[in-house]
């Protein structure tokens, strides 16, 4: 349980819903700013605004999973006023006083710093990025069989990258019968590949592996399909790009050569914010609970 933990959620989106109702059944003391819009009365919530916050009684904040912005705004879509977080909000709170948010950036690795609290960046985290593969590769398929004329079964699918979501990929279109071969460089992670029971390639052979693609995903966080592999590629193969921005295709030539290519970020949130919640709501209250352990630990 987290009875008598204070926590304050800063803005965030129908994900943050499911780390309420969380936090509010493991009986923590939770503070939402950023929330007026928000129709539900929540148990053991209340709604401020940044300038009623009881900054000293805070033991954690939960900011959106953009963190904030360049210049320091915090997204909501639970209202219109404008959120940022100072350095003397921050200052105010507890020394142990966690800041949990999905990334950071420069802006909130700066203030972090300078007010030295704690920052957690879920999304790096190994398991939120497991689990988190499980809607983004439903949204591929959901694309896929919204975006093509033909069945997944039986098609030739490429994957670029055996990492966390390549891998959840790999699985799901293979068991709805794809002819699956999936692109890595590593040697382990091309006998993984094999392992698996799909085809495994060198990324250095990607113009010829996918000269016979109907429909290929990308997870690799580089420039991957060139124009010169999209040159050599069946002008009917679909592109889904998973990679973050700005993707590993280029999207300028695919145009040109009339591929129905596309970019596709966030899709938990998307697909299944109820799910990517729940996934953020559970690794939270762990975090929270194993604070609280060593916390207890401390003091015995
Ligand atoms: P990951 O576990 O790090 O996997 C990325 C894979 O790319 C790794 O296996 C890595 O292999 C491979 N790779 C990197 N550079 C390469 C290169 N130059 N040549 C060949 N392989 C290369 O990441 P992930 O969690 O699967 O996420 C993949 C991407 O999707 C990231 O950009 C992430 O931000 C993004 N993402 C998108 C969504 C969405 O909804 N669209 C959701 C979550 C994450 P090595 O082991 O050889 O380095």
């Amino acid at each position: 349980m987290l009875t008598g933990k204070h926590i304050l959620l800063i803005g965030g989106d129908a994900r943050h819903l499911e780390i309420i109702r969380k936090l509010s059944t493991l009986d923590a003391k939770i503070s939402l700013a950023g929330f007026d819009q928000l129709d539900d009365g929540f148990i053991g919530a209340s709604k401020y605004t940044m300038d009623e916050i009881d900054w000293k009684t805070l033991d954690a904040i939960i900011l959106p999973v953009s963190g904030m912005s360049a210049d320091g705004w915090i997204d909501t879509v639970f209202s219109n006023e404008s959120l940022t977080l100072t350095i003397n909000q921050l200052k105010s709170t507890p020394q142990h006083c966690t800041i949990y948010t999905g990334i950071s950036n420069a802006f909130l690795d700066q203030l972090q710093t300078q007010a030295n609290r704690p920052l957690v960046k879920l999304m790096e985290r190994d398991d939120v990025a497991i689990y988190n593969s499980i809607p983004t590769a439903e949204g591929a398929l959901m694309m896929a069989i919204q975006h093509t004329d033909f069945t997944i079964h039986h098609a030739n699918v490429a994957i670029l990258g055996l990492g966390r979501i390549g891998m959840t990929l790999g699985r799901s279109f293979a068991a709805l019968g794809a002819n699956v071969k999936v692109g890595a460089r590593e040697t382990a992670n091309l006998a993984r590949i094999s392992e698996m029971g799909l085809k495994p390639f060198h990324t250095k052979h990607i113009q010829q592996e996918l000269k016979d693609i109907d429909i290929c995903i990308n997870t690799i966080p580089a420039r991957m399909i060139t124009a010169r592999v999209l040159a050599e590629m069946p002008l009917h193969a679909f592109i889904i790009d998973l990679a973050s921005k700005p993707g590993g295709t280029d999207f300028r030539y695919a145009e040109k050569r009339g591929m129905k290519a596309m970019l596709v970020p966030g899709m938990p949130g998307i697909v299944a914010p109820k799910t990517a919640g729940q996934i953020l709501a559970n690794i939270l209250a762990d975090l929270l609970k194993s604070e609280e352990e060593e916390d207890d630990q401390d003091d015995a």
